[in-house]
């Protein structure tokens, strides 16, 4: 059963690993390392059932790949899961327990901190191999990669802006973000700074609070902000924003986020064209955290990161070209995109 379900995704490898003493158990799965090591985040979460984080960490480090080849990293797609309750299980013996698993895999995954894990942890899990990222600036680490995700996308709605309009100046348009968190909040500045008129939703209202008073924002409820009439929908929080449900009730021309997994499905790219809504693929976008984080293996250069991530303006238009010459979505433009660069 899980040969196959390797198979179907064409996964190199899928360790199960656990420590007794700790309660350390999880899943590394290294989707491809065609390109590189594979590179992707560790997820401590309270996962209902092994097959439901088997699911998870096989999805996720298959679009770690695409994500990486898009970018012009070399990197292949990795992402590990810790299944438990982070506030209950969390241990310097796990995370040290872990950190030993990750230096048995001599090197084939690199991970970095994500879901139920934080930077102080993977500090922790350096101590056992240096087969991480996303470690502090005090040891050498990129630092927080929100605000190079929010400058990803910030780019990324230029160049669709431009794609759309012929015109990328955000100066008077509206840009609406569902989850005003580390990159909604950085990318609500931007867009503020830019001109926009920014409108904001998020479950905790400390967070809409703040935008409200430092940018001017507007705050809308968290079930009315796809349907606010805007030039941008940004979604920022949760993925499986943009379905059968929600796209009819879209206010937007145009949808660029930074959330994960945005399209619940495959037929919502399909949704989005047919109502000529311009949608630049998430994973393509929301590429900044990823290039901050890999570049510490090169040894950190801010300059270096500055100029990638700014890359990826060109990196949507041109996909946004290749979708229209080929009479494609975007979302299968980015995956031509990511399969050309792996097949070369
Ligand atoms: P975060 O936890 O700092 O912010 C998420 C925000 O969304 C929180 O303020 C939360 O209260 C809010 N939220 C939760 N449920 C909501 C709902 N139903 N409606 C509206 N708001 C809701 O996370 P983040 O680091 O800002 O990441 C945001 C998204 O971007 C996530 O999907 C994440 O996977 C993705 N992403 C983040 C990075 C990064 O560098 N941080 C990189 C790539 C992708």
């Amino acid at each position: 059963m899980l040969l196959q379900r390797m198979s179907h995704a064409g996964h190199e490898q899928v360790i199960h690993f656990q420590d007794a003493s700790s309660g350390l158990r999880g899943i590394v799965a290294i989707h491809s390392t065609r390109l590189g090591p594979s590179l992707g985040g560790t997820r401590f979460y309270p996962f209902a059932s092994e097959d439901d984080a088997l699911t998870d960490v096989l999805r996720l480090s298959e679009g770690m790949t695409y994500k990486a080849a898009v970018a012009g990293l070399d990197h292949g797609g990795g992402k590990a899961v810790i299944v438990g309750n982070p506030n209950a299980l969390k241990s310097r013996d796990l995370l040290l327990a872990y950190g030993d698993v990750l230096e048995s895999l001599g090197g084939s995954d690199i991970s970095a901190e994500d879901l139920g894990i934080t930077q102080d942890d993977m500090d922790v899990i350096r101590t056992r191999t240096e087969h991480v990222v996303g470690i502090s600036p005090d040891n050498g680490g990129s630092g927080d990669p929100s605000p190079w995700t929010a400058l990803g996308v910030f780019v990324a709605m230029r160049a669709t802006l431009e794609h759309a309009r012929h015109e990328s100046d955000l100066a008077g348009l509206h840009v609406a973000i569902s989850g005003i968190g580390k990159v909604g909040y950085s990318l609500a500045r931007r867009a503020h700074e830019a001109g926009a008129r920014v409108s904001v939703a998020d479950i905790n209202r400390a967070a809409t609070d703040r935008a409200a008073q430092d940018l001017g924002a507007s705050v809308v409820d968290v079930e009315e902000i796809h349907r606010t009439e805007c030039d941008i929908f940004a979604p920022c929080a949760l993925g499986a924003v943009l379905n059968a449900t929600t796209i009819p009730e879209l206010g937007c021309e145009l949808v660029v986020g930074s959330a994960n997994n945005q399209l619940a499905a495959h037929e919502d790219g399909e949704r989005l064209a047919a109502r000529g809504i311009v949608y630049a693929p998430d994973y393509v976008v929301n590429a900044g955290g990823l290039i901050n984080v890999a570049d510490e293996r090169l040894g950190y250069d801010e300059q270096r990161v500055t100029r990638r991530v700014l890359a990826i303006e060109q990196t949507t238009a041109e996909l946004l070209r290749l979708a229209d010459d080929q009479n494609i979505v975007p979302a299968a433009a980015a995956q031509l995109l990511a399969d050309k660069r792996l097949t070369n």
